[in-house]
């Protein structure tokens, strides 16, 4: 039997990136999923992805709108519980991080970017999680949240505000997770380094940008040391093994660090990453 045959999986995020990657691994692990962004079109692509390998209809819920509004939020749980009748695996994946229009970075970009990272990267994942926690506690369930190796202890000064939203997170994690296993519930979260995915493009660079950025990083040890960037299903299968309680019923709270190596040497800071990336 597929291991998470009978349980239901909510993954934020998954029009796009890692977050489909989960939701298609999930799926053809036996699992219900929610999908979920706000773009209709490329949720619609994540659908067929999954109905492709012959999953039937019924398994997959998609449900378009922006987490960013508590109405979305609520949509979606309510969605959820009234097709599948049960919540067993929340993904907190969706993410963003903004360019400023001027191009500034660290202290001097625009502070309103602060307002809006902190939102979708922070603030919905308090209250989606806060909506979900009594049907986590029902199944005593799982939460995977998706952070970023942004979040330090390395100065990532080119997107100050989005790590300072990954190193919330982070925290957030740990409490939740001494908060949440008292109920049966565990918490744990990926740290992702440089994965291909439609993140750059998302967050206003030009076409190719973080591409650039990614083959730059895979042509030097000192950025790299792996020699190859991540795609979307390296993350997907330890948000997966996270999720499966068998398998990692001792983690409880922790972030694991998937990144080909890049922050335990961090060459990459050392270069003009605002040029690479055409900011
Ligand atoms: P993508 O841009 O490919 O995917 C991001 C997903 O988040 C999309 O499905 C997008 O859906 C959704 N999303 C963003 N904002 C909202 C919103 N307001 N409401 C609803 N959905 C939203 O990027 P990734 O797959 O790379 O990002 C997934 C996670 O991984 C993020 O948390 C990111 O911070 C993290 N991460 C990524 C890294 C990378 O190198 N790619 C590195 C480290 C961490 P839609 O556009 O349809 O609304």
């Amino acid at each position: 039997m597929a291991r998470f045959t009978g349980k239901v999986a909510l993954v934020t995020g998954s029009s796009n990136g890692i977050g489909r990657a989960a939701a298609i691994l999930f799926a053809l692990d036996g699992a219900k999923v929610t999908i979920t962004g706000r773009n209709a079109q490329r949720l619609e692509e994540t659908r067929q992805e999954i109905l492709k390998s012959g999953i039937p209809e019924s398994h997959v819920l998609a449900v378009a709108c922006d987490l960013g509004s508590e109405q979305g939020q609520d949509e979606l749980i309510n969605s959820t519980i009234k097709s599948f009748g049960r919540l067993d695996i929340l993904v907190n994946n969706a993410g963003a991080a903004f360019t400023d229009s001027q191009g500034r970075t660290g202290l001097d970009q625009d502070v309103s970017d602060y307002d809006k990272v902190m939102h979708i990267n922070m603030r919905s994942v308090i209250t989606l999680t806060q909506k979900a926690k009594k049907y986590l506690i029902e199944t005593k369930g799982e939460i995977v949240n998706v952070s970023s190796v942004a979040a330090g202890p390395q100065a990532h000064v080119d997107m100050m505000y989005y790590g300072m939203s990954k190193a919330a997170l982070d925290n957030f994690t740990r409490c939740a997770a001494i908060d949440l296993i008292q109920h049966g519930v565990r918490v744990n979260s990926v740290s992702p380094g440089g994965v291909t995915t439609g993140f750059g493009e998302a967050m206003g660079l030009p076409v190719g940008g973080f591409d650039n950025l990614w083959h730059f990083m895979e042509s030097r040890k000192e950025c790299l040391p792996c020699g190859k960037i991540g795609q979307p299903e390296d993350i997907a299968n330890i948000i997966l093994f996270l999720a499966d309680r068998e398998l990692s019923f001792y983690i409880i709270g922790q972030s694991i660090v998937a990144d080909g190596g890049s922050t335990l040497v961090m060459g990459v800071q050392a270069h003009d990453m605002k040029t690479l990336m055409g900011m």
